[in-house]
C-alpha cells in the first residue's frame, strides 16, 4: 500500500522518547523550551510556543489578537478547515476570498480588491495559508495588510523549511515573523515533522509571546510581576512578609489546556533533526514527477522546479479524476484530494457561502489529485505510481 503521505520514525526517535519517558516530568518539562528555542532556530523566529495541535495553535492565536464577534477575517478556501475554525470559534466571521490558478495560493490582487469594495475598518486580519508547502509571498501580502491595519496569521503547516525570496533578494522561511504577526505549524503525522498530535505557534512579538503562554495553560500566570490581587489577599491574611507565597498563582484571563508534553517534545526534537533531508528527499521526488509528467498534455501541475517549495503535497490537475482516484485505488495507491473547498461544507454554506462564490477555487477541486509525497518513498514506488498514472491515460 502507498498512501499520499507518511511519518518516519526512526530508532533514534524511539529512543529518544523513552529517555523522555524516564525522566522525572511527563507535562511541561524542561524539553519543551528545548523543543521551541531549536524549532525558533530552524524556522529563523524569536519566540516559538508549543502546544497541543494545529488546530490549538489557531485559536490561540485568533485569541491573542482579540477576534471576537465583530471581527471579519479573510482566507482562502482550499485549506483545511481550521484555518477558518479558529475565527469562528472566537465568535468572528470568516469571508473566503479566490485562490490564484496556477499556485493554489490566495489571490493576493483579489483581496485587495475585496479590501478596496468595503468601506476600510470593515476587516480586521487575513490568515494566509502556504498551501501544499509553497509560500505565500507575505511581504506583498504585508503591504496590503498596513495599508488596511490588519493583522497576519501564516498558517505554515505545509511548509515548514518553506521559503520565498523577497523584493532585496533575501530568503524569507515560512513561519519566521518577518511578515506576520503569528505563524502556526502542525505536528500531525501526514506534516513533515511528526509528534503524534502537536503544534507550534512562532512569533517575533515578545507581547504575543507572553500572552500565548498564558493562554496555553488556563490564563494563569505565576510571575510576580504581572499579579494583580494585592500581597494580603495571596497571602489570605493581612499578615505577609512583602512577598507573594510560594504557593501562590492568577488566572487572568480565560485561557485553556492546550498544552504539550515533554515525550513529545523529544520526539520533536529528534524529528527536526532530520527535516531538512526530508525537504531534500521530498524536492527531489517532485523533481522526478515533473519529469515523468511534462510531456503529458492531460496532466497540469505546479509544473517546473518552485524555489523554496517546501512539497507537503505534490498536486496534479488530471481530467477524469474519480476514474484515476479509483484506478490507483485497486493498485493500492492512495491518492488523496486537497481539499474540498471549504466556503462549500455546511456549516460554511449555512453562513451565506454558496456553490459559484470562490469559482477558482471550486474548477481547481474538480481536477485536482494529490499524489504520493514522503520521504521514505522509494524510487520504485515512484516509478509504479507515475507508470500507473500514464497506464491510465494511455
Ligand atoms: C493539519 C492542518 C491544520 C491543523 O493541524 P492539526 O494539528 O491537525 O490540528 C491546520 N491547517 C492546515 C493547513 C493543516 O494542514
Amino acid at each position: 500500500m502507498i498512501p499520499y503521505g507518511k511519518q518516519n520514525i526512526t530508532e533514534e526517535d524511539i529512543l529518544a522518547v523513552t529517555n523522555a519517558l524516564k525522566c522525572d516530568f511527563l507535562t511541561q518539562g524542561p524539553t519543551i523550551l528545548e523543543f521551541e528555542q531549536k524549532f525558533s532556530t530552524y524556522i529563523g523566529c524569536k519566540y516559538s510556543v508549543a502546544v497541543a495541535n494545529g488546530t490549538a495553535a489557531l485559536h490561540l492565536c485568533a485569541l491573542a489578537l482579540d477576534v471576537n464577534e465583530n471581527s471579519k477575517v479573510i482566507t482562502t478556501p482550499i485549506t483545511f478547515a481550521a484555518s477558518a475554525n479558529c475565527i469562528k470559534y472566537c465568535g468572528g466571521e470568516v469571508v473566503f476570498s479566490d485562490i490564484d490558478k496556477e499556485t493554489y495560493l490566495i489571490d493576493i490582487p483579489k483581496i485587495k480588491q475585496l479590501l478596496e469594495s468595503q468601506p476600510k475598518g470593515t476587516f480586521s486580519g487575513i490568515v494566509p495559508v502556504d498551501f501544499a508547502g509553497r509560500a505565500v509571498n507575505l511581504e506583498e501580502l504585508k503591504k496590503i495588510a498596513d495599508e488596511y491595519n490588519l493583522w497576519i496569521i501564516e498558517d505554515s503547516c505545509h511548509s515548514p523549511g518553506g521559503y520565498f525570496i523577497d523584493s532585496k533578494g533575501v530568503q524569507q522561511n515560512c513561519g519566521n515573523g518577518n511578515f506576520a504577526d503569528l505563524a502556526i505549524f502542525s505536528f500531525h503525522p501526514v506534516k513533515h515533522i511528526a509528534t503524534g498530535e502537536g503544534g507550534m505557534i512562532t512569533t517575533n512579538d515578545e507581547e504575543l509571546y507572553k500572552k500565548l503562554l498564558m493562554l496555553r495553560t488556563h490564563g494563569i500566570t505565576r510571575d510576580t510581576n504581572v499579579f494583580e490581587n494585592s500581597l494580603e489577599l495571596a497571602n489570605g491574611t493581612d499578615k505577609h512578609n512583602g512577598n507573594y507565597p510560594g504557593w501562590y498563582m492568577e488566572m487572568q484571563t480565560l485561557g485553556y489546556n492546550y498544552r504539550f508534553t515533554d515525550f513529545q517534545a523529544a520526539l520533536g526534537i529528534s524529528q527536526l533533526e532530520k527535516a531538512k533531508t526530508g525537504i531534500e528527499k521530498r524536492r527531489a521526488i517532485a523533481k522526478r514527477y515533473n519529469e515523468a509528467f511534462q510531456n503529458s498534455s492531460f496532466i497540469k501541475g505546479q509544473s517546473g522546479v518552485i524555489e523554496g517549495h517546501a512539497y507537503h503535497l505534490y498536486i496534479i490537475e488530471v481530467e477524469n479524476r474519480l476514474g484515476l482516484y479509483n484506478h490507483l485505488r485497486e493498485n493500492k495507491i492512495f491518492a488523496q484530494i486537497h481539499y474540498i473547498p471549504c466556503h462549500l461544507m455546511p456549516f460554511y454554506k449555512a453562513q451565506g457561502n454558496k456553490e459559484g462564490n470562490q469559482p477558482i477555487a471550486e474548477n481547481y477541486y474538480k481536477n485536482c489529485i494529490s499524489l504520493p509525497m514522503y520521504p521514505t518513498l522509494t524510487e520504485t514506488e515512484q516509478d509504479f505510481v507515475i507508470a500507473t498514472i500514464l497506464n491510465f491515460y494511455k
